[in-house]
């Protein structure tokens, strides 16, 4: 069995998309032992997205079934695209309803270490497509699904309405296009936007 773990460490470190809080961690001391006292955004480093990102009366984390969040699912390889992922790249690879899709680009290779605005992004049709092929959940190799500073936000809408989860921030530099196990366990959050979450591929 081989495992990828494709999630990105939490630490003050971490990656943080502009505006979004920076992750404080603090030991806290105990008579008998150490913990942390911890402050971080909800989008820190990989996690998921859910509806009350969008909309005011979203569903939220908990809400999600835990059978979407584990069971096959397909990276595709889009490491040829330079600005974005539009309809006609998914259509090539024959989505089909019920799919746990992640799609590889090229901001894997750019690694997670400063950020940058040109980042590959998911096009609000193709959004919409997936939307109506009725997809499992999405996964894309960045912090955001959406166009930087786009007003577009169709990427997250279209999906989170129909009750897709969509996951960030994967960091899929060393997993090769295929059919891989998908297991993404988000935090608990109960009605919350979105949760930190350690995702990994089995094949
Ligand atoms: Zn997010």
């Amino acid at each position: 069995m081989q495992l990828y773990d494709i999630s990105l460490p939490i630490s003050p470190k971490t990656l943080i998309y502009p505006l979004n809080p920076r992750v404080s961690l603090r030991w806290v001391k105990t008579p008998h032992s150490w913990l942390t006292k911890t402050t971080l955004g909800t989008h820190t480093g990989t996690h998921v997205d859910v509806a009350r990102h969008v909309f005011k009366n979203g569903w939220g984390v908990d809400a999600i079934r835990p059978k979407v969040l584990i069971g096959p699912c397909r990276v595709l390889d889009l490491t040829r695209n330079r600005k974005a992922i539009f309809t006609k790249d998914l259509l090539r690879h024959r989505i089909k309803t019920g799919e746990r899709i992640l799609v590889k680009t090229t901001n894997s290779k750019r690694g997670f270490s400063r950020f940058y605005r040109n980042y590959v992004y998911l096009d609000g049709d193709a959004a919409a497509y997936m939307a109506k092929k009725k997809i499992a959940l999405f996964g894309i190799d960045y912090l955001s699904v959406k166009q930087y500073g786009s007003s577009d936000n169709r990427p997250h809408t279209e999906l989170l309405k129909q009750g897709i989860p969509i996951f960030e921030g994967l960091d899929l530099s060393k997993v090769s296009s295929g059919t891989y196990i998908f297991v993404g366990l988000p935090l608990k959050l109960v009605g919350r936007d979105g949760a930190p979450t350690r995702v990994v591929l089995i094949r």
